[in-house]
């Protein structure tokens, strides 16, 4: 009888879970990185960025010069001891929802520099910041960079990323 007059909970009025979704879309879209390199890799990222392999048609070309106004941080490069405070105080200055990928080999795992009775190297960014998205190589060519922006967005949006550049690519790159 007590089961009769239990009434079903409404749906609420706003699907916030389909909000959450288009907002990740547009998250994964407009990454802003920071403008910020540790060593050789950083070229490699600043290659990804200029005409040639131009992350802007990923969204992602607007570097930004303060971690303020930064969505993402990329790791690029030899992470020295004394360095390793101020990333991860440039990480505490970025607003959320953030994410942080780990280019090439140094800031994966120390790369050439770790080795037995090393003193100077922090052998990993994940040591200082929760990586998303490592990417492997000594450097890592500014289309592997790329292959990462891609894997960061399907992460952001639960795969959605990918198919949304699929659809986009088929109309001819025109947002119809
Ligand atoms: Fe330089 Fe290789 Fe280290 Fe990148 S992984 S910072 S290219 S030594």
């Amino acid at each position: 009888m007590e089961e009769q007059n239990r009434v079903a909970p409404e749906e609420p009025a706003i699907q916030f879970a389909v909000l959450e979704d288009i907002l990740n879309l547009a998250r994964a879209n407009s990454l802003w990185p920071m403008t910020f390199g540790l060593a050789c890799c950083a070229i490699e990222m600043m290659a990804a960025g200029a005409s040639r392999f131009d992350l802007d048609r990923f969204g992602a070309g607007v570097f930004r010069p303060s971690p303020r106004q930064s969505d993402l941080m990329i790791v690029a490069g030899t992470i020295s001891k004394k360095m390793g405070p101020a990333v991860q105080m440039l990480w505490d200055q970025m607003p959320n929802p953030k994410w942080c990928i780990a280019m090439g080999n140094c800031a994966i795992s120390g790369g050439p520099f770790e080795y037995e009775g090393q003193y100077a190297i922090v052998p990993g960014a994940h040591l200082i910041v929760p990586v998303d998205i490592f990417i492997p190589g000594c450097p890592p060519r500014p289309e592997a960079l790329i292959q990462g922006f891609l894997a960061l967005g399907d992460k952001i949006t639960g795969g959605e990323h990918r198919n949304y550049l699929r659809r986009f690519h088929r109309r001819g790159g025109t947002r119809k």
